[in-house]
């Protein structure tokens, strides 16, 4: 197995404007290197074959997370590490937080990036079922100016998204979970670090008791992350409880018809998806309830810090 890369053009842009200039001029033979931890490989083993390589490690203005009318923005070239450290992701993306600790190992996150997972769009991947629960936003810029790209429509099948090839993804914008909310990532893989089997992404929020909001995606169900609308539009406006998680398992998986692989029959992995299902809505909705009593003390103290004379 040849473990040595081809010979390969090498671009290392100063800005986004040049590198938006170098994949229009090279138009569909280049590829953009983020943190190499899937592109490389792939070139490795002579899955990939770009003539160009389009450096953007040193793009600093791709990098970053900010908060602005109820979107988090994270620049594309974010490490993964740097997200999972982030107070702001924690806070306003729960489930983006909770997912992060599950890619790979340490030394992959310290490389791997944000978009570069997104842009590389491997159905087993964690971030591709958060952007989808979430309905992130992808942010692509052109020498035509930039295009916003809702999650639904950004995946199109195996390793393949609505990129085009002479765009760059810059930013991802997720919405800021509102109060009450609580979030969790569930997966089922060989060895801890390794993609997931199936994986699910998911989201609840509560008010006065009840489901509000509720979000799930899986991965590792098809060549694309998928949505369980279904379920989620079954859970909106009723209180949690096993019952009720028990028949979203059920909606959830009923129509699905999974991959077969070494890793596991279509059988084996939708009854992992249905546990995931129970389990992932339970800690999810343990803690929203969290949150909310968190957030409702919170806003006791201040009150009375403004009654005291
Ligand atoms: C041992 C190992 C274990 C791993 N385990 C997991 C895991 O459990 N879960 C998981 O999700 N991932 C896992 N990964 C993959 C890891 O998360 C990668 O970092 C990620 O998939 C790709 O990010 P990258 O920044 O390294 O992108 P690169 O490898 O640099 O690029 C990947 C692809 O995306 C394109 N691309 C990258 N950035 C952009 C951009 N800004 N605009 C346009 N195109 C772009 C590249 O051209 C390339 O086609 C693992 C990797 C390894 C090596």
């Amino acid at each position: 197995m040849p473990v040595k890369l081809p010979h390969v053009e090498y671009e290392v842009p100063a800005t986004v404007a040049e590198a938006v200039e170098l994949l229009a001029e090279h138009q569909g033979e280049a590829s953009v290197l983020a943190g190499g931890q899937s592109l490389i490989p792939l070139m490795a083993l002579r899955l990939a074959r770009p003539a160009v390589l389009i450096d953007i490690n040193g793009l600093g203005e791709m990098s970053g997370v900010s908060v602005s009318g109820g979107q988090v923005s994270i620049g594309a070239m974010t490490r993964e590490y740097v997200a999972e450290e982030s107070e702001t992701v924690a806070g306003a993306v729960p489930l983006l937080a909770a997912a992060l600790p599950l890619i790979g190992h340490e030394a992959i996150r310290s490389r791997g990036t944000i978009g570069g997972s997104l842009a590389h769009a491997d159905p087993a991947a964690e971030l591709p079922a958060v952007a989808l629960a979430l309905d992130a936003e992808l942010v692509v810029r052109s020498r035509s100016g930039d295009r916003v790209v809702p999650a639904a429509q950004w995946f199109e099948g195996y390793l393949a998204t609505s990129r085009r090839p002479d765009e760059i993804l810059v930013e991802v914008r997720f919405p800021a979970a509102g109060p009450g909310t609580g979030a969790a990532f569930q997966e089922v893989a060989r060895r801890h670090g390794d993609f997931a089997i199936v994986g699910l992404a998911a989201s609840l929020t509560l008010a006065d008791g009840a489901i509000s909001d509720a979000r799930l995606a899986f991965a590792g169900l098809a060549d694309v992350p998928v949505r369980a609308a279904d379920a989620e539009g079954l859970l909106v406006g009723q209180e949690p409880s096993a019952e009720l998680f028990e028949e979203a398992a059920r909606r959830a998986t009923d129509g699905i018809d999974p991959p077969s692989d070494l890793n596991g029959s279509p059988e084996y992995r939708k009854k992992v998806a249905a546990t995931l299902v129970r389990r992932g809505l339970r800690e999810a909705a343990d803690r929203a309830r969290q949150d909310s009593a968190r957030k409702n003390s919170a806003r006791k103290n201040s009150a009375h810090a403004h009654e005291r004379p």
